[in-house]
């Protein structure tokens, strides 16, 4: 069997264009278009990268960006102090404040500081909490992606054995409770997992949210299952160059895999897809306007 390849880009795309389309008929209805505030302490290259792009996309998708830089010295006092007043704008309908923070900073405090009905990345305790129980909640943007993706290829999940590896806050466990939210039989593996390539044998669904390169093997995977590779891993590719890989061993797991997402162009593309969503969700939700089809 060769693997479909599941073109995250592709979909990801598409998103953007529905997201577009709604922060439009946001705007003809109430008069401004939703705004996405996005903080970023210090000078990490790959977290400026980052919120560079989600700025672009935000303006992109005629949505309002309002970026905002603070030294790596911020005091959590101050960073807090921010949030609140980005809390209380009401222009802004989501807030993210770009992770890792400096050491001075509790990332917990920060988070918890964040309006839950603003939480556009979904970390609140809160929002974390709505989805457990099945209540309507602001969703972790890379593991909703995945879902996406998920549901796109093989329509209902009901059912279907699904293997989470990994288990972080952002990625694994929101990820097992939007399978278990589709009925599907979840298992949430992770580094004291004892026989890995036995649990993964059982999966009609695996999601690799490990960050260790090629850890997963073709010979774990049961014949036919859809593979989301949601690691991002740069390696030596010879010549003083790198490249970037996944969880999978794709080349090998393709052969076995009914569709698999690549790395890159897989996964990684829907997450700032989601949190444009996630933004005119939130924005939708916070003036009691009905929910849009088609997000
Ligand atoms: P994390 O380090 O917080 O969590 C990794 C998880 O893997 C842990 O729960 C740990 O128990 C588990 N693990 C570690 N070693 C293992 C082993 N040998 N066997 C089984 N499980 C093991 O990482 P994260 O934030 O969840 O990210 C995971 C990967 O996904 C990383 O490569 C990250 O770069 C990538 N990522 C990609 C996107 C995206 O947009 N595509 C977004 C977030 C994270």
């Amino acid at each position: 069997m060769t693997a479909a390849v599941i073109d995250g880009k592709a979909f990801a795309q598409g998103l953007r264009g529905r997201v577009a389309e709604a922060a439009a008929r946001f705007e003809a209805e109430t008069g401004r278009t939703p705004g996405l505030a996005v903080v970023l302490v210090g000078e990490d290259p790959a977290s400026s990268v980052y919120v560079r792009s989600k700025g672009k996309a935000c303006l992109e998708a005629g949505m309002e960006s309002l970026e905002h830089r603070l030294p790596e010295t911020t005091s959590q006092a101050d960073l807090i102090a921010l949030v609140e007043a980005l809390n209380a704008d009401p222009k802004v309908d989501g807030i993210l404040v770009q992770l890792p923070l400096p050491k001075q900073i509790d990332d917990k405090a920060v988070i918890a500081a964040i309006d839950p009905a603003k939480d556009v990345d979904g970390f609140h305790v809160v929002n974390a909490g709505r989805l457990a129980v099945g209540e309507d909640a602001l969703v972790p943007c890379t593991p909703l992606g995945c879902l996406m993706l998920l549901k796109d290829q093989l329509g209902d999940l009901s059912g279907k054995n699904a293997v989470v590896i990994g288990r972080s806050n952002i990625v694994g466990k929101p990820m097992a409770q939007l399978l278990l939210g589709e009925s599907c039989t979840v298992t949430i593996a992770h580094s004291r997992t004892q026989d890995l390539p036995d649990v993964v044998r059982r999966a009609d669904i695996v999601v690799a949210a490990v960050g260790r390169p090629e850890m997963v093997k073709a010979n774990w995977i049961k014949p036919g299952a859809v593979v989301i590779d949601v690691g991002i891993n740069r390696v030596e590719a010879g010549e003083g160059k790198t490249r970037l890989v996944g969880d999978v061993a794709y080349d090998e797991a393709a052969e076995i895999a009914s569709a698999i997402t690549p790395v890159p162009g897989g996964v990684g593309p829907m997450t700032i897809a989601v949190l444009l969503r996630n933004t005119v969700v939130a924005a939708r939700a916070r003036l009691g306007l009905a929910a849009e089809a088609g997000l």
